[in-house]
């Protein structure tokens, strides 16, 4: 009985046991205490029953009886109280199996009434005892159990008539009981017993049987109890104090000092009491050392304090090392660079006196330092220790691999002085990294070189394409421009650029709609999938652009690039527009011709007739009439003019020309109808500005022309014309600009307003060949003319400016 388990279901099913036993005899005791309560309670009954018979007989009945009969007469049955008691409680006692009534006597009259050795018991005790005048008690009579009730009789003095002397005692009594028996009695002598018994075997077998029912019962119940403890008891406490056992055990092993043995069959108990004499044991032990910490905790802590120091300046001497590794591998420019100083660096961290890297790719040889010394040659397994990674240190020499996680790269050896200390095994760690950081330095270094190269093939293929090439990210930011880009950059750039300051290619000419540039793109192909977009883009200056944009695949978490190959095609658009043109004059100015020769005649005769006409008319009426003939007449003919201007061919006479002065008289011409119409003309002419290679009376034709079509698309009060000359950055070249606010033209009608015969104009007001004219003439000189949109019309002529020999062949 080893266990706790165990001993505490023992102990408390002996508990229990008696607890049951007690309760038992407890039950059994108040079962027997109540039986013997319910039948003195009958006996008493009975006895009571007995006793008032008695008295009836003895102070009623008999004194009634002698009264009237004979005075020697007696009535047995009437007047013997123990006759009728007798016949009342027994022989008349029906239900004689509950109870039995005896009145019995030592020497009774009637033989059968003598008490039995039972009944004299009973009488000797009532005989020593005169105080006693009732028993009551459970007794054994012939093997049964009875409850006993029992009184004495004495006899009284109205008894001795039949019981003193024979010879008073009624004849009738000697005639049946004869004259021996039951006489020479004494008053108050104890004679016999009134005993009634009741039978209790019975009901003290039920107890019994009821006691041994609730033992079984208690049995039975207490096995379950002890069962279900069991296992209460196994998963609450024993788990528990497991645990706990467990517990002790973790943080205080056997090994750490001498814990108490513990048998194999040793119970929780012990396992606890181990358990917690251990946890003592290392408490006390923990104690002491505190104690002795703490006597000795002054000298510790320097001597913590020190060698603190000292790890803290090996480790700030390992930072500061990796950090100059660091500045090497950013300076160092080449392997060898890069090895040199960092051989010195590492050697002279470890006090080596000799350091040699050896390259593990073939043809990668080895380097030393300092350089003249001549290290011994690597050991033979070397590439074997890089390739496992293996660091070897040897009495006078420590062998660390260099690589990076998964590629060798070489060995890096560094030898020591036979005078000072070896390389340091605690050190080893440091050594791997350093192998480790050298690999990477390695790597990176081969990785920017291959970068590098890789950069100066791609910027020289870049720059080497002549047209303007740019790479650009999602938000058409330039990342990489080739030089034409950037010159054409500069060029297209009108605002002094700042000192550092990159100037921007123009939104559009990049790919992307730009809502500040005026909307003349000519032609424009849609496309948001992985094909190249084509566009051609016309700038504000005339010059224009066949734009492809090209998209790259985009890895992922990237935005998207694009690459923009701008191609210039001014010159072809120029050249088209021209012939287009052109081709348009010439055929118009054949059929110019031809009108114009077959209506002059016709319209001259019209003119003479009308003329002739006037002088023998004198109805004003008729003279009115004629006045409109002449007027549509002259009318005619001024288109007949403007058609033969048109049509006829010019001799080109590119003389130089002084702009300045033909500006200034023709701006005084149109400053006068400027007024007239409430319109603000204002000139601005360069003082530097060249001479011209123009025709001057064909210019002004030119100039008049815009200047009277921008009079009349302006509005009066507000309308502003600008007139202005400017040479070409190179001075090749001088423009002539004629800029208004008035409404511009529709894109729609750009490509047409050089067609002869296009205008916008009430029918009578314009004929639709200023600007035709214009264009040939400036043609002729071989100049240009061109228009644009800027919020109102602006046209530019272009003229080549006169340089040395135009001077000297028009002096
Ligand atoms: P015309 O003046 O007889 O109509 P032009 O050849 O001079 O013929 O002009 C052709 C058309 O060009 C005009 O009808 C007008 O619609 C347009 N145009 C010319 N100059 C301007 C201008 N400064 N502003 C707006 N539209 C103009």
């Amino acid at each position: 009985m080893k266990t706790l388990k165990q001993r505490f279901l023992v102990g408390l099913s002996v508990s229990m046991a008696v607890l049951g036993v007690f309760f038992a005899v407890l039950i059994s005791m108040n079962l027997r205490d109540q039986l013997v309560t319910d039948t003195e309670h009958k006996a008493s009954l009975v006895l009571s029953q007995v006793e008032a018979i008695q008295a009836y007989v003895r102070e009623v009945l008999r004194p009634a009886m002698y009264e009237r009969l004979p005075a020697d007469d007696f009535i047995l049955e009437a007047m013997s109280t123990s006759f009728v008691t007798r016949k009342v409680m027994s022989d008349l006692n029906v239900h004689g199996d509950q109870f039995r009534y005896r009145r019995v006597a030592r020497g009774a009259r009637n033989p059968d009434y003598e008490a039995d050795p039972f009944e004299r018991a009973i009488m000797e005790r009532f005989a020593a005892d005169p105080q006693l005048t009732r028993l009551e008690e459970i007794t054994q009579r012939d093997d049964d159990e009875v409850f006993v009730a029992a009184r004495p009789v004495r006899f009284e003095a109205s008894c001795l008539r039949c019981h003193g002397d024979p010879a008073e005692a009624p004849k009738a009594l000697l005639a049946r009981y004869g004259d021996t028996r039951g006489f020479w009695r004494h008053d108050g002598e104890l004679v016999g017993l009134d005993m009634v018994t009741m039978p209790v075997g019975g009901a003290l077998g039920q107890i019994k049987g009821k006691t041994i029912s609730f033992l079984s019962l208690f049995a039975l119940g207490l096995g379950a109890f002890y069962l279900t403890l069991q296992v209460f008891f196994d998963r609450l406490v024993v788990v528990n104090l497991r645990r706990v056992t467990e517990v002790m055990r973790r943080y205080f092993p056997k090994e750490a000092g001498e814990p108490p043995k513990i048998t194999a069959d040793a119970g929780e108990i012990e396992e606890i009491y181990a358990g917690i004499d251990a946890f003592a044991s290392r408490l006390k032990e923990a104690r002491e050392k505190i104690e002795d910490h703490a006597q000795n905790l002054e000298g510790k802590v320097a001597d913590r304090t020190r060698e603190l120091a000292r790890e803290a300046d090996e480790r700030r001497a390992d930072v500061s090392l990796f950090v100059e590794l660091l500045n090497i591998l950013n300076r160092a420019q080449t392997r060898a660079e890069l090895l040199t100083a960092t051989l010195a660096r590492i050697a002279g961290r470890f006090g080596a006196n000799a350091a040699a890297y050896e390259c593990e790719f073939s043809g990668g040889g080895s380097i030393a330092w300092p350089t003249d010394a001549a290290p011994p040659p690597p050991p033979a397994d070397w590439r074997q220790l890089v390739a496992d990674g293996d660091l070897r240190l040897t009495e006078r020499a420590a062998l660390i691999p260099v690589r990076t996680t998964d590629v060798s790269r070489g060995l890096l050896r560094l030898y020591f002085s036979p005078n000072g200390p070896g390389p340091a095994p605690e050190a080893a760690d440091l050594y791997r990294a350093i192998g480790q950081q050298l690999g990477i330095a390695l790597e990176n270094l081969d990785a920017i070189n291959s970068l590098l190269a890789q950069n100066a093939l791609l910027g020289s293929i870049f720059d080497g394409i002549s047209d303007p090439l740019a790479l650009l990210d999602s938000a058409s930011g330039i990342i990489m421009a080739n030089e034409p880009a950037r010159e054409l950059a500069r060029a297209l750039c009108d605002q002094p650029l700042l000192p550092g300051q990159t100037p921007r290619l123009p939104a559009r000419l990049l790919g992307d709609p730009d809502p500040t540039d005026p909307p003349d793109q000519t032609a424009a192909g849609e496309n948001c999938g992985d094909d190249p977009i084509f566009t051609t883009v016309t700038l504000s200056g005339g010059r224009s652009f066949a734009v492809t944009r090209y998209p790259l695949a985009a890895s992922t978490g990237q935005s998207r690039r694009f690459v923009v190959y701008a191609r210039e095609n001014t010159a072809e658009r120029r050249m088209l527009t021209q012939m287009r043109q052109t081709e348009k004059l010439v055929a118009v100015g054949k059929l110019a011709a031809g009108l114009a020769h077959e209506i002059n005649n016709p319209l001259g005769v019209i003119a003479c007739y009308a003329e002739l006409l006037r002088q023998s008319l004198i109805d004003p009426q008729s003279l009115d009439d004629l006045a409109v003939i002449e007027r549509h007449a002259a009318m005619a003919k001024k288109v007949l003019r403007d058609l033969l201007d048109f049509a006829r061919p010019r001799p080109a006479k590119p003389g130089p020309c002084d702009l300045g002065a033909l500006i200034a008289s023709l701006a005084r011409i149109f400053e006068v109808q400027g007024q007239a119409r409430r319109v603000a003309l204002a000139v601005a002419v360069p003082e530097d500005l060249p001479l011209a290679k123009a025709d001057a009376v064909a210019l002004e034709q030119v100039l008049s022309n815009l200047l009277l079509n921008a009079l009349d698309a302006v509005a009066p009060d507000t309308g502003r014309i600008a007139l202005t000359a400017k040479a070409s950055p190179d001075r090749q070249h001088v423009a002539l600009i004629v800029a208004d606010n008035g409404p511009g033209i529709p894109p729609a009608d750009l490509p047409h307003i050089f067609d002869p015969f296009f205008t916008t104009k009430d029918a009578g007001r314009g004929s639709g060949l200023g600007l035709a004219v214009a264009y040939g003439l400036m043609r002729d000189m071989n100049g240009t003319i061109e228009v644009h949109d800027e919020g109102g019309a602006v046209f530019t002529l272009t003229l080549p400016a006169c340089l040395g020999p135009c001077q000297e062949e028009n002096p």
